[in-house]
């Protein structure tokens, strides 16, 4: 199984990507994830990143490829669940040559849709866990008691300057890219805003289909 999850930050898509890993064992590919491991891992590529993960701007195309070339090719070409990628027209574009190129096709391409003002209230809300990485939101999602507090952290682009340009650039950069998939049979496009579980239970109903 191959699926594609599309939308602003904040959407909701590493959150779901999460629970259908567990319910159906597919491999996280998160390219924030990747570049967050990257940057800890101290190399050149890591500090160029960085740079642009600080001021929200999108990490350039060629590093990006690279890194998701890797991690598609890691878990076999299947059983993958790709969040955060494409951004940009450019890896769209190559994303679709690699696959074809495979022999694949996407399961399903799940577009969450969540308006800005939402979106800012998410992601200044966000906290994330610094050893697992695991997301929380501290009304929808907050950690459980056994969570230890001081594990808790709120990521470096998770402030509302730094929000606010990551949203600019979704939408004159990455919203243009779900022309890509719109007329795709596999396309569905979910209210974003509607609770966890039952948006998972929408994307489990369409991949039953
Ligand atoms: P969010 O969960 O808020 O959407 P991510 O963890 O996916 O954020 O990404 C964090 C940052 O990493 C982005 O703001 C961007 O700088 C960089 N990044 C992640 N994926 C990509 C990508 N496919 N292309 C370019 N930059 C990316
Ligand atoms: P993305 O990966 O698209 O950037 P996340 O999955 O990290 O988004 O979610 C952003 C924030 O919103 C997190 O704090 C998460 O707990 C919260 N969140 C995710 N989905 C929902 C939802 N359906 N309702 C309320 N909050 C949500």
């Amino acid at each position: 199984m191959r699926v594609l999850m599309f939308g602003p930050p904040g959407a909701g898509k590493g959150t779901q990507a999460a629970l259908l890993v567990k319910k159906y064992n597919l491999k996280h590919i998160s390219t924030g994830n990747i570049l967050r491991e990257v940057i800890r891992s101290k190399t050149e590529t890591g500090s160029i990143a960085r740079a642009y993960m600080d001021d929200g701007k999108l990490v350039p195309d060629d590093i990006i490829k690279k890194l998701a070339e890797k991690a598609i090719a890691s878990c076999g070409f299947d059983q993958f669940i790709l969040d955060g990628y494409p951004r940009t027209t450019e890896q769209a574009k190559w994303l679709n040559l690699f696959l074809e190129k495979h022999n694949l096709t996407l399961d399903i391409i799940v577009s969450l849709k969540v308006p800005d003002e939402v979106i800012v209230q998410r992601l200044s809300r966000r906290r994330v866990h610094a050893v697992t990485g695991e997301n929380y939101h501290l009304d929808f999602k907050p950690p459980s008691p056994d969570v230890d507090p001081d594990d808790i952290i709120q990521r470096s682009d998770d402030h509302p300057e730094t929000i606010r340009e990551r949203l600019r650039v979704y939408h004159k950069q990455t919203k243009p890219v779900e022309a890509f998939y719109i007329n795709d049979p596999n396309y569905v496009k979910i209210d974003g805003t509607q609770g966890l579980d039952h948006i998972n239970d929408l994307i489990a109903s369409k991949l039953m289909v």
